[in-house]
């Protein structure tokens, strides 16, 4: 069975959903948990969610603007994860600069004008850190050091230090990263009709395939062994992990290509399930019905199912 290949196809609309949701969400978002931060700040959770909305906002304009190509779907995975803690963190500067300067103008018990704020404040960074402007005050916080302490908690925590703090900010930018890039990167995967312009459909379920049998199936399929595949499928998988075998095809023609497609399920400690991806394949019309008609009868045959109908080599 040959693999499915994206086109790597992007359209001129492709690259503006792109843009505009990659500057638009990423924004929005980090702005917004800044805001928050104000308040709360939940560590690890604010960067997987932040990670999560960078990676949803590329998949809609992935789907949106027709982009094939996972290259592309990887960059802007990249950038909509930059764009989104970049604008937290100037949001923070931003309401960092405001409360300043609230501070300086009730000591001085007169308001200055901003561009004389603005000396100000920059004045203060430059004098702390030798830089001005954002890069002076991200230095200054990182001075400062984070406190890590439990939400809702009383205590004040346990200080970083600079050198922490940094390094915890990178940690935050790799898991905001991760999430957004595998999100985006996938949805440009997915299987795409070129002859109708559409994305493929839901996948339909054909069957599943035991754990154990997982590595023997994919191998007879890889080597276009279908009706060899099919008695391994069975219609409901009795233990978990297991193997999800389901066919995709294009909405508007079903004369194309039918993709395999099968994900492995399994569940953690917790029992909250996870599909990951295995394999996306090319099946020809004929393999299609083949795979159909074999999985059907070795599921007749399959003495284990339990079925309501009356045995028929009984009758005469
Ligand atoms: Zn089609």
């Amino acid at each position: 069975m040959k693999p499915y290949r994206p086109s790597n196809k992007v359209p001129g609309t492709g690259w503006i959903w792109l843009l505009t949701l990659s500057i638009l969400g990423g924004a929005v978002v980090g702005g917004g948990i800044a805001l928050i931060a104000r308040w709360i700040y939940l560590l690890l959770i604010f960067p997987a969610l932040m990670g999560f909305t960078s990676g949803s906002a590329t998949t809609v304009a992935i789907k949106k603007g027709k982009v094939r190509s996972p290259l592309v779907g990887l960059f802007f995975g990249v950038l909509t994860g930059l764009i989104t803690y970049g604008a937290y963190h100037g949001g923070e500067y931003f309401l960092t600069r405001q409360s300043f300067a609230k501070e300086i103008e009730a000591e001085l018990g007169q308001d200055l004008d901003s561009a004389d704020m603005n000396a100000l404040m920059d004045t203060f960074f430059q004098e702390e850190t030798g830089s001005s402007g954002f890069v002076g005050y991200l230095k200054f916080s990182a001075k400062q050091g984070l406190s890590i302490g439990r939400a809702g908690s009383s205590s004040d925590g346990i200080p970083l230090n600079e050198t922490f703090t940094w390094i915890y900010w990178l940690i935050e930018l790799a898991i905001i990263e991760a999430i957004s890039v595998i999100m985006a990167k996938s949805a440009a995967k997915d299987p795409f009709c070129e002859t109708c312009d559409q994305w493929y459909g839901q996948g339909q379920r054909m069957g599943t395939v035991a754990d154990e049998q997982s590595e023997v199936f994919l191998k007879v399929l890889e080597a276009d062994q279908i009706v060899q595949a099919a008695t391994h499928i069975q219609p409901r998988a009795a233990t978990i992990p297991y193997l999800e075998v389901d066919q995709r095809q294009c909405p508007g023609c079903h004369q194309g290509e039918v993709v395999l497609e099968v994900q492995r399920y399994s569940e953690n400690k917790k029992g909250e399930g996870k599909q990951s991806p295995v394999l996306l394949g090319m099946l020809s019309h004929r393999q299609t019905r083949q795979l159909t008609e074999a999985i059907s009868t070795s599921q007749k045959s399959d003495p284990t199912i339990d079925t309501n109908e009356p045995d028929a080599s009984q009758e005469g």
